[in-house]
């Protein structure tokens, strides 16, 4: 009977959500999409059922005045809202280092005041290079030189803005040079076999690459790595430009003016500050000279338009390419190779230590304060960066505004929730890396779950991707399909190419990366403007809203478990599922003992969250030994990532390949180890296998103490 009038009672509040409320100020034309976030009533339902409908952690009672809690979410939620923060966000360029994008971090620490959240501003000084000087001059077979300007666009008024860098590669170093050029495609490994194999020298040339698949520092590192002497980095209207569907205005796509602008720092080697490796850059901190950088690519590279880029791809003779090479211009793609194609590349940069702020605003939780949930985005923009990454943060603004609403409910949330404004991630994560190698040792006791939204609406795609020992608790929050259409939430593993990357990689705490997700091409150009996104991805801002709703439902369930269930059956799939990769790739090895600890450890999860939940059932948990789950579960977590001083990526699952960059090795230590011959890589597969024994094994202890509890 009980469960029925909250089931009524929760209808009737979600019916009040779904007339028009109040507006509370913001863009006129927003009004009437006020509540396009309301849930759907499906979701509604699911809400007020006790567990075992899938929701783990919770006890019938937590349950109740959880499902109360998110309905009120839910209500609260503005499309309106969202708009105004981006406004806020967008209103200017803001690249990395700016004074722009401190301006536009007090405003965001503003924010965060207003709704009464600790505030607290970590300043680092970090290498920030500047274009002065970049240009390509193609003097053979006929001159031509490139605009190195993205023109504007009349009806888009942010796209005129006088302050926006040209296209440029952060990090490249200063040069003056003429060489001949030479087609790469994507500048991949294989695209380099093909290229030796073709006949095509490397050596000494410059290599013309298109962007996409991988990240454009790994082509650069690549290209280094082949004795190439400089790369150009186009983008091809066939991977985001007109090949692919209406260019900006009329659609996302890339016009044939846009450039992609962006770091080429060797991030899968470390990430953050290239001076300060493995400390806080905090002001004064010592500094490395620029040749003890490691992260810093030796060879010159810059970001070029397809209108840029075209008359030198036109310029080009040699051999004609497979039909995979060819992009969308309409012309036919040559390897070049034969002498024909000179240009002359020249690049002087301002480098130059300057303050970044990381805005760090936190919620205290109740009982359970000490345990902290991250919600992260960056703040810096090549651009005004409406995409990228000024939805995700209008999305953590709104999720703040919604939580910190919640304070003076009669249950206000038990964890802590920290948000966090980070300044310089398009440089090369190096905002979170310094903040994080600041607060390492706090991080390590207190962190329990990162929740990145950068660029979170640039699509329509629901994907989160993150821990696997998540996933089940991620997918219970619900999904939704903008647009009605069928949409599933599509959860993959972390990609680490944001700012959760270095929590998760480097320290073990699990994260996750949320948003709607498509194709565009206004990323890292100076369209990606507000009206762009207005435009092309989020009229009246309800996906903005629907996201900020999942994510605030998501936080405040993680705040509030009795005890966080922590999938440890999943993650052990996760780290079969590797094994039988690794295996497949690399058949010379043996990694049969690597199998029976990630089976153990299978079985101890799969009991683990059987006596958890009944444990819970039980009602009237006792709390310190609630509290001793979840640190045992946090510090099993922790112990697939390796105490090893020299290496920043040092977790046994996720590491990126230095030849790809965000993407990684099913088992990266071992492919890492196989490079240097068989007998390493055999050694690495026991040590991996040692680690997955004990953790398995605490596992196993864990399950049977509560087992033991549940007999008494
Ligand atoms: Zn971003």
């Amino acid at each position: 009977v009980q469960k029925l009038i909250l089931l009524v009672a929760l209808f009737w509040i979600v019916g009040c959500a779904q007339s028009p409320a109040p507006v509370d100020g913001g863009d006129p034309g927003l009004a009437e999409e006020q509540n396009s976030s309301s849930p759907l009533p499906g979701e509604a339902e699911g809400l007020v059922d006790a567990p075992p409908t899938g929701v783990r952690g919770y006890g019938d009672e937590a349950w109740r005045r959880q499902g109360g809690l998110e309905a009120r979410l839910a209500r609260d939620v503005r499309p309106a809202r969202c708009a105004d923060f981006l406004r806020t966000l967008t209103a200017e360029a803001h690249p990395p280092g700016s004074d722009a994008n401190r301006r536009i971090g007090r405003n965001v620490a503003e924010l965060f005041k207003s709704w009464e959240l600790r505030v607290r501003t970590d300043t680092h000084e970090v290498l920030v290079p500047t274009p002065i000087q970049v240009s390509v001059e193609m003097s053979s077979p006929y001159a031509f030189a490139a605009e190195g300007k993205e023109p504007p666009i009349e009806t888009d008024f942010d796209t005129q803005s006088k302050q926006t860098l040209p296209p440029y590669a952060a990090f490249s170093p200063d040069a003056d040079l003429e060489a001949e050029v030479v087609y790469a495609n994507y500048g991949r490994r294989e695209d380099l076999a093909l290229l030796r194999a073709s006949g095509v020298e490397v050596k000494g040339k410059i290599l013309l690459c298109r962007l996409g698949e991988t990240y454009r520092g790994s082509k650069v590192w690549l290209a280094e790595r082949a004795g190439a002497v400089g790369v150009l980095l186009y983008s091809d209207p066939a991977d985001d430009g007109f090949a692919r569907g209406e260019v900006h205005p009329r659609g996302p796509f890339r016009p044939e003016g846009g450039a992609s602008r962006g770091t080429i720092l060797y991030t899968f080697l470390r990430p953050g500050d290239p001076g300060t490796p493995g400390r806080a850059s905090l002001e004064g901190a010592e500094q490395l000279t620029f040749d003890e950088m490691e992260t810093l690519p030796r060879i010159p590279a810059t970001c070029l338009s397809f209108a840029d880029a075209r008359p030198i791809l036109e310029g080009l003779g040699g051999a004609v390419v497979p039909e995979t090479w060819r992009g969308a211009g309409p012309f036919t793609y040559h390897f070049g190779g034969d002498g024909a194609c000179v240009t002359r590349l020249e690049i002087a940069m301002d480098y130059r230590l300057r303050p970044i702020d990381t805005i760090v605003a936190t919620l205290p939780g109740t009982d359970l304060a000490d345990q902290e949930i991250l919600v992260t985005c960056h703040r810096d923009a090549w651009t005004h960066g409406a995409i990228d990454p000024g939805s995700g943060h209008a999305v953590m603004l709104e999720v703040a505004r919604l939580l910190a609403a919640r304070r003076d409910d009669e249950d206000p949330l038990r964890r802590s929730v920290r948000f966090l404004s980070f300044g310089a991630e398009e440089l090369g994560l190096v905002g979170s890396t310094e903040w994080l190698e600041q607060h390492r040792a706090d991080l390590r006791e207190h962190a329990i779950l990162v929740v990145d939204l950068d660029a979170t609406i640039s699509g329509s795609s629901f994907e989160v991707d993150g821990s696997s020992s998540w996933r089940q608790f991620t997918e219970n929050v619900g999904t939704f399909a903008p647009e009605g259409r069928e949409a599933r939430m599509r959860f993959g593993p972390p990609r680490l190419d944001a700012d959760h990357a270095p929590f998760l990689a480097h320290l073990g705490i699990p994260a996750l990366s949320i948003g709607l997700r498509g194709d565009h091409g206004l990323a890292h150009s100076r369209y990606d403007t507000f009206s762009a996104l207005r435009k092309h991805l989020d009229p009246n801002f309800g996906r903005h809203a629907r996201v900020a709703e999942f994510v605030a439902r998501l936080v405040a369930r993680a705040a509030n478990a009795d005890i966080l269930p922590r999938d440890f059956g999943a993650l052990a799939d996760d780290i079969l599922n590797r094994i039988d990769l690794a295996e497949a790739a690399h058949p010379e090895l043996d990694l049969a003992p690597l199998r029976d600890p990630a089976r153990e450890l299978k079985a101890s999860g799969q009991r683990l969250e059987v006596a958890r939940e009944e444990l819970l059932q039980r009602g009237s948990i006792d709390r310190d030994f609630a509290r001793e789950i979840d640190a045992i579960g946090r510090r099993a977590e922790a112990l697939l990532v390796f105490d090893e001083a020299k290496r920043f990526w040092r977790h046994a699952l996720h590491a990126p390949d230095p030849a790809r960059g965000y993407l990684g090795f099913p088992l990266p230590s071992l492919e890492a180890a196989l490079g240097r011959g068989r007998t390493e890589a055999q050694r690495e597969g026991a040590r991996l296998a040692q680690r997955f024994g004990v953790l398995a094994a605490e596992i196993e202890s864990l399950t049977l103490r509560i087992e033991g509890v549940l007999k008494k």
